[in-house]
């Protein structure tokens, strides 16, 4: 089946993330855009997740949980999970390898935990947006421990992106996808970078805004709408060469 698919999306717990970014708010706008599977994607955490997929679920819309992991080299990397329990499992994982610096939400936003219903149910203390102390040649291997599948997010922006940061991806990274922007441009990308040909890209919308978010237009195609078929898709892709 084809599905419209936005896998990297941010609530109200990342601290750049908008308060109107609920769980419940980000579900039933991406159901009114079109779309028919998102991931929850916050920076480090997966602690909104299990609230996403329940409203969700409410409606009709399959959530996938997710994070985008800052690695140690301050790269993105979108990671996506099968269940709410594994996501909450890597969720501990990379808070505890995290800077114990606490976010002060006068500056950098509030980092806000809902229940389905958009009641908050508390807030996460450190600053979320720091780099974790997983570096980029180990996230593949990392995130599959937990049963996800990962890809480096945002590959064409000028920063907090593998191509900026580290100035290519390389086969040992063992990534078999990339994200790009919807800005992007993907024949000069692959033209500077030949290790693109023929991989898996896709498109998200990075919304940290209601109004980010994009009307239903990149497509997937899967056995059946569901977190776990997209993990097994991403699992069966080649790895980059
Ligand atoms: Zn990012
Ligand atoms: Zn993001």
């Amino acid at each position: 089946m084809k599905l419209y698919y936005d896998f990297h999306t941010h609530s109200c717990l990342s601290p750049c993330g908008d308060n109107d970014m609920t769980p419940y708010n980000l579900v039933n706008m991406a159901k009114l855009l079109g779309l028919d599977i998102i991931a929850l994607t916050d920076h480090n955490t997966c602690e909104n997740c299990a609230s996403a997929i329940k409203a969700g679920e409410q409606i009709g819309l399959t959530v996938i949980p997710g994070m985008e992991l800052c690695t140690s080299e301050e790269v993105h990397v979108v990671c996506l999970f099968p269940d709410a329990e594994s996501a909450k499992s890597f969720s501990d994982y990379v808070l505890s390898t995290m800077p114990p610096v606490k976010n002060r939400p006068e500056i950098f936003g509030e980092q806000l935990i809902m229940d389905e219903c958009d009641n908050v149910i508390g807030s996460q203390e450190k600053l979320l947006t720091l780099a974790s102390s997983i570096s980029i040649s180990d996230v593949v291997s990392t995130v599959e421990n937990y049963g996800g599948v990962c890809y480096p997010a945002h590959i064409d922006r000028s920063s907090y992106s593998v191509l900026s940061n580290l100035g290519l991806i390389t086969e040992d990274m063992g990534f078999s996808a990339v994200e790009i922007t919807a800005e992007a441009d993907r024949e000069a990308l692959t033209a500077m970078h030949p290790i693109l040909e023929g991989t898996a890209i896709f498109v998200d919308s990075d919304a940290h805004y209601l109004e980010n978010m994009k009307d239903a237009e990149n497509i997937i195609e899967l056995p059946e709408n569901s977190a776990n078929a997209v993990i097994e898709y991403i699992k069966s892709l080649p790895k980059m060469k």
